[in-house]
Parts: structure tokens; C-alpha cells; sequence
């Protein structure tokens, strides 16, 4: 062990807490952000079961760690534990990141910011004014969703096989930020008038995510057009099915990792309060890019 790497009283320490978080690379990526930044975060990742989530949010900031994350499947069932969560936490319903201090622990929602700022970096353009198809209404949708409405989109296609669960985002947006959000079932994308008025989609379902890479959250004669934004938050693989199937019409793509990469680093400057700038920024998302790995 190196001496920078002694955990002592002073040493700001985070976790993450979910079950299963084995397959987490948050771990590499806060390794990677503390290293960069000269300002040593310890990232340490616990397994929780739903029984322990109450204690172990309460010895969390029992204990003075600076902050944690939330993953699966905990990123609603934690906000009751929580002294309090941010408004767009509040609008979307899911906490990721949460800041302890001695006035108790606040929650917010760094996915949203992910994707937009990925969304942003990689194709040189913002959500605002778009037309944009969302396909699924889990956990992460409602993020993507909400961000987007937030962002300022003309118009959300919120599309999910479950169709109750895409009308409540849409009540949700419509209510509290704009009039803006329509819900549908998946079968709308058989035929292609939904999806052609459309300047972006997201796939942020699950379907073509490691181990299930054949899986695909549209038909196989899906059409895109190619002047379509097209995006998949999945990150494992970092090209999936859906997103081939873009490339082929010439569209430009944007992968999960992104998400990923911005949500952490959102996190991490809520925990330390220092701010990274463009330059370390690209920097470090150029590493983490080189250092990802996965089993394919
Ligand atoms: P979730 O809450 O479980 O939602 C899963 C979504 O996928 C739901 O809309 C579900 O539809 C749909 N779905 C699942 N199986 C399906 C099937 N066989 N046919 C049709 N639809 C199906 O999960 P989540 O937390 O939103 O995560 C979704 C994906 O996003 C995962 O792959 C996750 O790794 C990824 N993600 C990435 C990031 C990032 O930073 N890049 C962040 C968060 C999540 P129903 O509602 O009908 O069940």
C-alpha cells in the first residue's frame, strides 16, 4: 500500500450501496476522478439487502462519509430514508447520489445530468427543441424523460410495453414541467409515423444489455432515418444491436457510457465540491474510455 493510499480520520470516503454491485464500474471510474483531481476520494461498494437499507443509509452518515450512491434496486425505495432530495430527484422519483453532513442527507439525481451533458459531448448539440422517442419507462427513462422536458424538447414519445408506466412519466411532465409528453405501447413502433417525426431516440430499456446482446427494443425491419440521434444508454456492450442496426442507416450514435462517466462525475463534484474543468474533463473521459473492459 501506498502511502496516498492510507485511509485515515481525514480521508473522504464514499459508497455505493445496491445489490448486486459486483458488476459496478463507479469503483474504477471514482479511482480514476481522485487520482486526476489531486483530491483523494475512497469509493468503497456495499451490498445491501432491502431489510438493512434504512441502517445502512443512517450509519452511512453515522459513520461521516461524504456521500453515496444508489444503484438497483434502490434508487426509489431510498428517498423515504433521506432528510431530503432535490426537485428534479423529486420530479423523476429516483435518487442516485446522496451528500451526508451533520444537517443529515440530501439526494439528487445525477443520471439525468449524465445524459444530457453525454448527449451534449458527443454529438455537439443539446435536447432542446428536439423531437425525442423514448423507449422504455423504467427507472432510467424517467430521468432521461424528465432531464429532456427540463432541457427544454418540443415534443417526448415515451413508448414502453408496460404503457401505465410510460402515461405516468407523461402525467408527470405534463404537470410539473411542460406540456410536452405523449405515452404509448410498444406495438405504435411497428409502423413508422411516431418515430420518423423524430429528431433523437433513446433506447433505455434493457433489452440488448450483456448477457442478452441479440436483443433488440424494435423490430429488426425498424427504419431510422438518418438524419436521427440515436441512442442507447445501455454501456455493456458499448455497441449494441439497436445501435448497429442505426449505424447501418448512417445516424449518429451515442453509447451508455457517457451516462455513466457524467453521473459520476456529477456525483463526485457533489461530494467534494471541486469542479472539473473542460480540460480534465476530456481528459479523463478519454481514460476512462481506454480503461473500460468487458466481458463480452
Ligand atoms: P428498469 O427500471 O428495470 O426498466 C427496464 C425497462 O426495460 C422497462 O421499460 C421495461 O418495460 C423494459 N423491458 C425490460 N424487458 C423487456 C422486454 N422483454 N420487452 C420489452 N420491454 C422490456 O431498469 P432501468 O434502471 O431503467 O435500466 C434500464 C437500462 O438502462 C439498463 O440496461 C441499465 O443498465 C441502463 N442504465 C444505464 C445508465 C447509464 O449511466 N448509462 C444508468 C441507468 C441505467 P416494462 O416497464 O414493460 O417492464
Amino acid at each position: 500500500m501506498q502511502t496516498e493510499d492510507i485511509i485515515t480520520e481525514q480521508s473522504q470516503v464514499a459508497a455505493l450501496i445496491g445489490n448486486p454491485v459486483g458488476h459496478s464500474v463507479s469503483p474504477q471510474l471514482h479511482s480514476l476522478i481522485s487520482k486526476s483531481t489531486g483530491f483523494p476520494l475512497t469509493y468503497l461498494p456495499f451490498k445491501v439487502d432491502p431489510q438493512d437499507l434504512e441502517s445502512a443509509v443512517k450509519g452511512i452518515n453515522a459513520l461521516g462519509f461524504t456521500g453515496f450512491n444508489v444503484t438497483i434496486p434502490y434508487k426509489c425505495d431510498v428517498i423515504k430514508y433521506l432528510d431530503g432530495i432535490s426537485k428534479e430527484a423529486r420530479l423523476i422519483g429516483a435518487v442516485n447520489t446522496v451528500k451526508c453532513s451533520r444537517e443529515g442527507t440530501y439526494g439528487y439525481n445525477t443520471d439525468a445530468d449524465g445524459f444530457a451533458k453525454a448527449f451534449q459531448k458527443e454529438t455537439g448539440s443539446d435536447l432542446k427543441g428536439k423531437t425525442i422517442l423514448i423507449i422504455g419507462a423504467g427507472g432510467a427513462s424517467r430521468a432521461v424523460s424528465v432531464k429532456a422536458a427540463i432541457d427544454g424538447a418540443e415534443k417526448i414519445y415515451i413508448v414502453n410495453r408496460s404503457i401505465e408506466k410510460a402515461a405516468s412519466i407523461a402525467e408527470i411532465i405534463n404537470k410539473n414541467v411542460r406540456s410536452c409528453a405523449f405515452a404509448y405501447g410498444l406495438q405504435e413502433l411497428e409502423h413508422d409515423e411516431l418515430s420518423s417525426a423524430c429528431n433523437v431516440i433513446v433506447n433505455t430499456t434493457s433489452l440488448g444489455m450483456h448477457p442478452n446482446v441479440d436483443a433488440l427494443p424494435v423490430k429488426k425491419d425498424f427504419e431510422f432515418n438518418k438524419s436521427q440521434i440515436v441512442c442507447d444508454i445501455i454501456y455493456n456492450p458499448l455497441k449494441t444491436r439497436f445501435l448497429k442496426l442505426a449505424e447501418e442507416y448512417g445516424c449518429v450514435t451515442v453509447n451508455g457510457l457517457g451516462m455513466l462517466f457524467f453521473q459520476g462525475i456529477a456525483a463526485y463534484e457533489i461530494w467534494t465540491g471541486v469542479k472539473c474543468d473542460d480540460g480534465l474533463l476530456n481528459e479523463l473521459y478519454n481514460s476512462f474510455y481506454r480503461s473500460i473492459k468487458f466481458e463480452l
